[in-house]
């Protein structure tokens, strides 16, 4: 492609909104275009770094055994309402109606309508395992949607299904499928890892999430620095308490903390660690107004999700307001603790496990200070409220856990028959009895992929994509080519030999100064740079570049074959 003939419009800035370098790159690389609040045009030079990746996606589906299908992205809502799901989705899901008034949404995901194909379609054992594949635009109404296509309200998503007549199937297809996944992340040419993960709003019992590391990462991921475990944070069970709960030591003390809100500022204020003391958060109930208690440690961090899953607490959890705060304990957040309340509360496990700790007082202005489990109030139920910490026991027994940031790229469950047992997707099985099918369901984000890419691959200059899914893979740039007939024409013969060797070339034939061309070539990421001048031709070399090297080599014209294929490989 000749650039001369590309309307692309790399910009020197990126515009201000655009918080991480992936969405700035993308916008100033002329990759995507916003058209409203998380919905994105794709151009020319993204929509082929999407299709690379789309390629790589359904080659390895095809391998794994999958068939493809494409299914409407605009659903009755009828099939929701079986599913259990119309009511539980929220306001993720976009709802809207026909001329006929009748409920409708745009498709966030598609196990209702590949379970109804299912039910229809298949009979019998015989027919199964089966698993269906299509690559389509999915519309999740965001609450947040930031980060450019990341985050997007509009997104290109890989789902697949399978269906199985026994657990044993639903392994082993699940297996394949965690194979397939890791294939694919690594001929995209992608950091990446796999984690045990919470299920969500997907359903199901086991799931694996894939995430690309970087440091922009919205996800925490867990893994011990010794063994195989890792975890999404949000699935990482925390440790029990090592020991046995202290006994008891001087009475409970009432002080003044005037000033003090903050466990920092308490813990300042009595010269005590954050660890002897604890925290009270309300979250809302199951039913109206009602708030429920959450105690933990000072220094531990709440986990939203392993809340939101205890008995009569709000899924998706959400905090409760200072008003209710204030009704349930009598005072203001900054003073508020577990002595005295009557609402439902449940205490973490090592919050459970202290003794003489620091606790506000439900009276501003004042903490409690050596307060004591069953003394001086109640035990109440105890759950693992709390994210694990960094240098903890890892679960499986070796090393200590490490933290880092991840992108979630890709999540697979093991759905068993959520959707087939409320819909009725039945098959008789061996012994001729009707049974609902258990099913898996292996999602991929097509489009954040590309944005996962850039983040963990750039450097002040622009993108530096992976060979694999790089837009073009080599560009060619000649100096003073309106002068020199010589640079022209080796220039001009260089661009149709590698594009009839089959390379992917970018030509940029524009009448602009070198160092603009330069600038473009890094920006856009493009892997091999390769300059045209009188000096080389006169030498017979040529001038190569690799993206991620900051110097450039000049090279015999005859290696120039040897240097691309080394460079430019990628794994089938
Ligand atoms: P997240 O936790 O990031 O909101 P999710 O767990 O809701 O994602 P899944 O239902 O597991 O997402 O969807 C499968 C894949 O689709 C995800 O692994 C992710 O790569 C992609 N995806 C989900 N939501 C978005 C989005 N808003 N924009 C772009 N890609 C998305
Ligand atoms: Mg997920």
């Amino acid at each position: 492609m000749r650039l001369s003939s590309m309307p692309i419009a790399t910009q020197k800035e990126a515009p201000a909104d655009a918080e991480i370098v992936s969405h700035q790159l993308m916008l100033r690389a002329g990759l995507i275009r916003k058209l409203a609040a998380g919905i994105y045009s794709w151009l020319p030079l993204g929509l082929r770094v999407v299709r690379k990746v789309e390629r790589i996606v359904r080659e390895e589906m095809d391998r794994a055994g999958g068939l493809e299908v494409v299914l409407p992205s605009v659903q009755p809502g009828e099939l929701w309402r079986e599913s259990g799901r119309w009511d539980y989705y929220g306001p993720e899901l976009l709802r809207f109606s026909d001329r006929h008034e009748r409920d409708f949404c745009y498709g966030p995901t598609h196990e209702e309508v590949i379970t109804d194909i299912a039910r229809r379609e298949l009979r019998s054992y015989r027919q199964l395992p089966v698993t269906f594949y299509q690559i389509q635009t999915k519309f999740r109404d965001e609450i947040r949607p930031r980060f450019g296509v990341m985050r997007a309200r509009e997104f290109v998503m890989k789902d697949a299904y399978s269906f199985h007549i026994d657990a044993a199937s639903l392994h082993e297809t699940y297996q394949v499928m965690y194979a397939a996944y890791s294939r694919i992340f690594e001929r995209s040419g992608l950091h990446f890892r796999a984690v045990e993960a919470d299920s969500g709003a997907i359903g199901g019992a086991v799931s694996h999430e894939f995430h690309v590391l970087a440091d922009s990462g919205e996800d925490a991921i867990v893994y011990s620095n010794a063994g195989e475990y890792a975890a999404n944070i949000e699935a990482a069970a925390a440790p029990p308490p090592a020991h046995e709960r202290p006994p008891a030591g001087p009475a409970m003390e009432k002080v003044a903390t005037p000033n003090a809100h903050t466990i920092e500022d308490v813990c300042d204020f009595l010269d005590v660690p954050a660890s002897s003391c604890v925290k009270t958060l309300f979250v809302c109930g199951d039913h109206d107004n009602e708030v429920v208690a959450l105690i933990l440690r000072g220094d531990h961090e709440l986990n939203a999700i392993k809340a939101a899953k205890l008995p009569g607490i709000a899924d998706p959890l959400q905090m409760a307001t200072a008003a209710q705060i204030l009704q349930a304990a009598g005072s203001n957040p900054g003073s508020v603790g577990p002595v005295g309340l009557g609402c439902l509360t449940y205490t973490d496990l090592s919050a459970a496990n202290l003794a003489d700790f620091v606790c506000g007082a439900n009276e501003d202005g004042f903490h409690l200070r050596s307060v004591n489990w069953v003394r001086d109030l109640d035990e109440t139920s105890s759950a693992d409220l709390r994210n694990v910490k960094k240098g903890e026991a890892s679960p499986d027994g070796h090393g200590t856990l490490e933290i880092a940031r991840g992108i979630e790229v890709g999540h697979i469950f093991k759905l068993e028959t959520k959707y087939s047992d409320p819909m009725g997707a039945k098959v008789l099985n061996r012994e001729g009895k009707s049974i609902a099918m258990p099913m898996g369901c292996y999602g991929i984000g097509v489009t954040r992929i590309v944005a996962a890419a850039i983040e963990q691959n750039h450097d002040e200059r622009g993108i530096i994509w992976p060979a694999a899914i790089a837009p073009y893979q080599i560009m060619i740039i000649p100096i003073n080519l309106p002068k020199s007939a010589r640079v022209r024409e080796a220039a001009e013969t260089l661009y149709e030999r590698l594009g009839r060797q089959g390379y992917e070339v970018l030509f940029d034939d524009r009448d602009a100064r070198p160092g603009v061309k330069f600038a473009d070539c890094d920006l856009l990421g493009i892997p091999v740079r390769l300059v045209i001048a009188e000096r080389g031709l006169d030498a017979g070399t040529i001038e190569v570049r690799d993206r991620r090297d900051s110097d450039s080599e000049n090279i015999e014209i005859d290696s120039l074959d040897d240097y691309l294929q080394d460079r430019l490989a990628v794994s089938e």
